[in-house]
């Protein structure tokens, strides 16, 4: 495998294993913010919600202009998962130092559910160069391409000489837009048009890419 200057990684789906209940928990203290900090019944929270799903694509959007609430209030908010319940993975963090360039975790979430999670795997958050969290791109997201060009910007990225390791194709379908390098990590044989590699797990995608 060549080598490249930069190894991202999302975090979640990514780094572990997921079964859905990561994004449970997050799903749950979105309504919860609705209901709870917003003073909205339940009803009315999900009204709310498909409106502002229909106009944004994500509830953060909406806070600052529709509810006066600060995106960074509501990140904090539906970001503290519970991740007790992930297995650790204590060959995780000697892989990730075996890469050769830099390395950073690129998220949709927050800085404090990168160091929840690396906690929990049993990762030292010092491996990584940098963690770049939504807060960082200004509360753009992923699926938007203004957040990767401020994810290269301020960490100094060239899109061509890096390789980023996602879940989502939807994500992966703009950095390939990029010219990234692109590897899905999914136990899924899905469709892979924008990936040019797919590994079930994060450990045989690291396998694949570190130096021998
Ligand atoms: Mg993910």
């Amino acid at each position: 495998m060549r080598r490249f200057d930069n190894y991202i990684f999302d975090l979640d789906a990514t780094l572990y294993r997921d079964n859905g209940e990561v994004e449970a928990d997050c799903e749950r203290l979105v309504d919860e913010f609705f209901r709870v900090r917003l003073g909205f019944s339940a009803e009315e929270a999900r009204r709310q919600r498909e409106m502002i799903l229909q106009k944004y694509r994500y509830e953060a959007q909406a806070m600052e202009n529709g509810f006066g609430v600060s995106e960074k209030e509501f990140m904090d908010y539906i970001c503290n998962v519970e991740v007790g319940h992930l297995p650790p993975n204590p060959q995780l963090e000697a892989k990730l130092r075996r890469l050769p360039g830099r390395r950073f975790v690129y998220t949709d979430s927050t800085v404090g559910h990168v160091a929840d999670t690396l906690c929990r795997l049993g990762v030292d958050l010092r491996v990584f160069d940098a963690v770049c969290d939504a807060e960082r791109t200004g509360f753009k997201f992923k699926f938007q391409k203004e957040s990767f060009e401020e994810f290269f910007r301020i960490y100094g990225i060239k899109p061509q000489n890096s390789v980023m390791f996602e879940d989502s194709l939807r994500n992966l379908e703009i950095a390939k837009s990029f010219g990234m390098t692109t590897v899905l990590i999914s136990p899924r044989r899905e469709e892979k048009a924008f990936a040019d590699f797919r590994f079930s797990d994060i450990n045989k995608a690291l396998d694949a890419f570190v130096e021998e």
